[in-house]
């Protein structure tokens, strides 16, 4: 079983510096048919805090092995007639209820005072949306006992009904980003409609889900329903990916990664597939928006999570009667944007999440500079030791650039100068990516044309609406 030391804990609650934990090495196993257990291999891990780039705590690293014993404990909680299988639909929804009150329960622990803040440096401020995980497994525990079939009045003397069956065992593959979220949107609707799980989650990122599998033991899951795997990618997850015993994987994560993904499934037993991926994401701001709205909220748009978000608006267009003052006025609030401690209420910026990832961002500020993009505030990094980057923003962008076309997942801002609609549209849409598109804008039929050619999500802010007002599907 995970542990972490209660005492210790309890003076970070009371505000004491996160530092302290690092000098203790902790292992975290395995989770398997509800036992705690060592890597076949062996292997362990570090996990890193990323504000001291200290290490944390040991994790198990599970191989194609564990993978093998995971899938067989998933696939015996799925046999016909088990508990899990036997189980009322209203009894899966009662104990993903529990589960919830349990991550209530320990939010603050798990959030605040040790896990979360500490490997993934999420922020002070970020730490509220710790609320949407025990409300995500409470919207599908509802869900549980109403997922109706359908009955279907085909011609002729015939009864033709549907009957939703859970698919199996489903693998589920999810990033770093937001580790606790990643993880409830999985297992959330996985489990309440009564499939049984192996879950690798982020080798950066293990110790939340590690805490979270305890808390699925305690309220009573049944022995191999849910199975959590921290491990590296081309190893336990292409494991997974190739598993010809796994029914259908579910992916959050890279672009590159998901073409991986798709691809092990077609070799092996062309087991279902979901993939969520990367983003590049455009942000219009149309002349007549309420520009000290459209400045705050593409900020957050963009730097949210130290800019690590799939959906971040990171191509921002604006028109150009407005584009000298709102590049002026984003400039300076990216420049009075607060960035250290994750433990500091006043914090608004972290870390990022990793080495790899700090590297790769200042790899991209270099590109955006020797490609000629006007460096407008930040460019370096932000702290002597942990991997803090000052929050920068890119004037002049151009369509063709590199910052302009591969996703940073950084707090970088690129702004760009447009002139009509049309011409708008057609730059938001030439893009590899297909996630998210928002629009600023006080005139609806403006808002709805932008959408209509948007081929992506597009989040319409209308002035004197609350942010996020419409959100439409185009
Ligand atoms: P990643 O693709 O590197 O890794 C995601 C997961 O896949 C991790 O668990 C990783 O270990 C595993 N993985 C890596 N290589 C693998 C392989 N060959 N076979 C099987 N599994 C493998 O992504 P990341 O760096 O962890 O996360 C950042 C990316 O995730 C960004 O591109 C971001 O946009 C995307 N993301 C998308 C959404 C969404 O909902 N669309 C949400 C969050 C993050």
């Amino acid at each position: 079983m995970p542990f972490i030391f209660q005492t210790e804990i309890s003076k970070l609650d009371q505000g004491s510096n996160c530092g302290n934990l690092s000098k203790w090495c902790f292992v975290f196993q395995l989770f398997i048919n509800n036992e705690w257990q060592e890597a076949v291999s062996g292997k362990t891990f570090p996990t890193i805090n990323p504000s001291t780039e200290e290490i944390i705590c040991q994790v198990a690293e599970a191989d194609k092995a564990d993978v093998d014993k995971a899938v067989k404990a998933a696939r015996n909680a799925f046999r016909l007639g088990s508990p899990w299988r036997r189980m009322d639909a209203s009894d899966r929804g009662r104990l993903l209820y529990k589960l919830a009150d349990a991550i209530e329960r320990d939010s603050a622990y798990l959030a605040v005072s040790s896990y979360l803040m500490l490997q993934q440096s999420q922020t002070a401020f970020e730490r509220i949306y710790c609320n949407l995980v025990f409300a995500v497994f409470r919207y599908y525990a509802g869900w549980a006992d109403k997922w109706e079939g359908k009955t279907i009045p085909v011609d002729g003397d015939y009864f033709t009904y549907t009957r939703h069956e859970p698919v199996g065992v489903c693998g589920q593959l999810i990033p770093w980003n937001f580790p606790l979220v990643m993880q409830a949107w999985k297992l959330g609707p996985a489990l309440a409609t009564g499939n049984t799980v192996v879950m690798k989650v982020a080798e950066q990122t293990p110790l939340t889900a590690l805490y979270v599998a305890s808390l699925i033991k305690e309220v009573g899951f049944p022995e191999g329903v849910v199975n959590i795997l921290p491990g590296m990618g081309p190893t336990a997850g292409a494991a997974i990916a190739n598993h010809m015993d796994v029914d259908k994987v579910a992916f959050t994560g890279s672009t590159e990664v998901g073409h991986l993904i798709q691809q092990a499934a077609g070799n092996s037993n062309l087991k279902k597939v979901t993939l969520e991926l990367g983003g590049k994401s455009p942000n219009i701001i149309l002349s007549d928006a309420n520009l000290e709205n459209a400045v705050e909220q593409s900020h957050i748009g963009l730097f949210f999570n130290q800019g690590q978000c799939c959906c971040a608006g990171s191509r921002v267009f604006v028109q150009s009667d407005v584009y000298d003052e709102f590049v002026e006025r984003s400039v300076a609030r990216a420049e009075r944007r607060v960035v250290g401690d994750p433990f500091d209420f006043k914090t608004e910026q972290g870390p990022q999440v990793d080495q790899e990832q700090f590297k790769k961002i200042l790899g991209y500020i270099s590109s955006g500079k020797r490609e000629g993009a006007k460096l407008m505030c930040g460019g370096g990094v932000a702290a002597d030791r942990g991997y803090f980057i000052q929050p920068t923003v890119f004037g002049d962008v151009q369509d063709n650039m590199i910052i302009a076309r591969e996703e940073i997942f950084g707090p970088v801002m690129q702004i760009f100068k447009f002139k009509t609609l049309e011409e708008v549209i057609t730059r938001a849409n030439d893009t590899k990516y297909g996630l998210a598109a928002s629009v600023f804008t006080t005139d609806i039929d403006k808002a709805n044309y932008v959408s209509s050619g948007s081929q992506t999500t597009v989040w319409d802010q209308l002035h004197r609406l609350s942010p996020l007002s419409c959100f439409l599907l185009s």
